[in-house]
Parts: structure tokens; sequence; C-alpha cells
């Protein structure tokens, strides 16, 4: 047959591979827990166990894998291969992942930081096929993002362009992580949403959520929110809704900076469906420039838990193919 490609996704919790042929058909995946509290060389195992297993699991050898990308969560430098280090995998200092799994495995390796794999993987086989152009944005604890234009993923020389959670929305804002002030992030998270809820019920508005935390707000989460919207609270629907409109602000500057076909938007927020995706859509139209505005799809990821495996063996097959 012809080669496949390996798929790495290296989490804090599970190490994700997934073997895909060339042209990007799913044809096994496993999954093994990370270890990581077991430090480096542990894991560096798990690593291994994992990609063999799914290699026999779809009834192949290493040396029928012309490809093997990793993504990591960094940070990293995508091109040297090096890992400098791992958020939630403690003992990684300037590793050598790359080099290290090319020699364990056989099969030239690649790395990725993990939104850009997700963001690739995206383009290649989920939401965004069809685009030459296109941002990601996963909504989750943090906002991570991706884009890909005509074609290629947007790296920048040290790696760090398409981070869209950091772009900044709101002078003197919210305080972010990154120390500025504004992040996108800070708003339009998971962390932002609840954030924008307890600022309400701090505030004094009314909603049944004041019965579900019992006055504890660090009760308060994204889940709860979400449900309570769909359960006809007023005060969570605005949440929800104003969340909405500081992403639709976000994704605005997107369409006015890189004039995708696709804007796509994946985590656990997206769940909320329409009472979030329509301020997004609203937002986005009316402050964007006539014509990107008209241009961009504004659509929910289509892979899931599946795109950055899927992306990083897609990254690895493009980084190959072009030696
Ligand atoms: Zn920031």
């Amino acid at each position: 047959m012809d080669k496949a490609i390996l798929g790495i996704d290296l989490g804090g919790t599970f190490v994700k591979t997934a073997i895909l042929s060339t042209d990007g058909k799913l044809l096994a995946k496993h999954e093994e827990p990370t270890q990581a509290i077991d430090g480096l060389d542990a894991v560096l195992d798990v690593i291994c166990v994992a990609s063999q297993k799914v290699i026999s699991s779809a009834g192949l050898a290493n040396s029928d894998i012309a490809a093997c990308g990793i993504g990591a969560p960094g940070p990293l430098d995508w091109r040297s291969g090096i890992v400098f280090t791992l958020t939630n995998l403690p003992g990684w200092k300037d590793v050598p992942l790359g080099a290290i799994m090319s020699d364990r495995l056989g099969i030239p390796c690649y790395l990725e930081n993990d939104a850009n794999a997700a963001c690739y993987g995206e383009f290649w086989r989920g939401a965004g096929q069809g685009a030459r152009n296109m941002c990601l944005l996963t909504l989750g604890t943090g906002l991570g993002g991706g884009v890909v234009v005509e074609g290629a993923l947007l790296r920048g020389p040290d790696g760090t362009a398409g981070e869209i959670g950091h772009m900044i929305v709101e002078r003197n804002g919210r305080p972010c992580g990154c120390g500025a002030q504004g992040c996108l992030e800070t708003y339009g998270s998971v962390t932002g949403l609840v954030r924008t809820a307890r600022e309400g019920l701090e505030g004094g508005e009314a909603s049944a959520l004041r019965e579900r935390c019992d006055g504890d707000w660090d009760k308060l989460t994204g889940v709860m929110v979400s449900e309570a919207a769909e359960a006809g609270d007023a005060f969570a629907h605005e949440v929800i809704r104003t969340t909405g409109e500081w992403l639709g602000l976000g994704i605005a500057n997107l369409l006015n900076l890189f004039n995708p076909e696709k804007v796509v938007l994946a985590g656990g927020m997206i769940k909320a469906g329409e009472t979030l995706f329509q301020p997004i859509r609203e937002t986005a139209t009316r402050t964007a420039l006539d014509v990107p505005a008209a241009r961009a799809e504004i659509v929910p990821a289509g892979l899931g838990e599946n795109a950055g495996v899927i992306g990083a063996a897609g990254c690895a097959w493009e980084r190959f193919s072009q030696g």
C-alpha cells in the first residue's frame, strides 16, 4: 500500500495517536494516559507505546509510515523540533523531541505547536475544507487559535504567529495571564464568560445562577451559564450574547487582516449553538469591512477532539512532501 502518516497529540492528560492515509483518511486511533507526573522518560515511553499500538492496530509496520507529526503545547521550536518547556508536564526542559522520536520510531518526526496543529486539522479535514484562508479560534479555559494563509500555516519566524487570544480588544481592559490588558481571551474564553457572569451577579443581576452557586461565585462554570440560558434564564442568555459580541469584535479584526473564506470555532463553548453564533456573526459583519465580511463564513469545528492529532499528521505530511 501507499505510505501512511502518524499523528501524535501530546497533552497533559492523554497522548493521542492516529494513523492517516496521505490524503487524510483516518485509519486508526488510540490514546494512552500521559503519566506526566512520572517525568520526561516515562512520557517518552508512553509516546512510543501509543505510537506502536496505533501502527499495529492499523495493520502496519513502522516502515509503512512516511512521516510523523507531534503536536505539543510548547513553547517550542517547530523548525528544530526542540520543546523548551511543556505546560502541565514537569521535567521538560529543552528536549529535542523531534530528534528523539525520529530515532526511537525510525520515522521522520516533525514538531508543531498544538494550537497550530488543530488549526491545520480543521483546515485539511474539518470545517475549513474548501477554504484557502482560514482562522481557528478554540474557546476553552483559554483562547487558542491559528491562521492558514493561502493553504499554509502562518507560523512566523519564532512560531508565535496566530496568537488570536492575545489580540487586544479593549484598552485598559481585563488583565491577562500574558501581562497585557484587554486580550480577547479575557472576554471570549470560557474563563472570560464566567467572569462576565460573575461580575453581573456581583452587581445584583437577577438569575437562577444565584441559587445554583449558593452565593459562592467560585462554583460558577461555563456549563452552568449555558444550561441556565437554555432553561430560559435571561441573564445567562445575555452573558453568552455579550461573550459572542466580544468574539465577533475579535473576528472582525481577523476578517480585515486576513480576508479568510472561513472562521472556524472550536472548543466546549460552541455547544451553546446559535445563542453564541448569532451575536458573533452579527457583530463581525457589522464591524468588519464589507467585502471581507460578506466573504467569510463563521462555522463550528468539524473534528472535535481529533483536530489536533489529525492536524499534526497533516502538518508532518506537508513538511515531509516539501522535503
Ligand atoms: Zn493576553
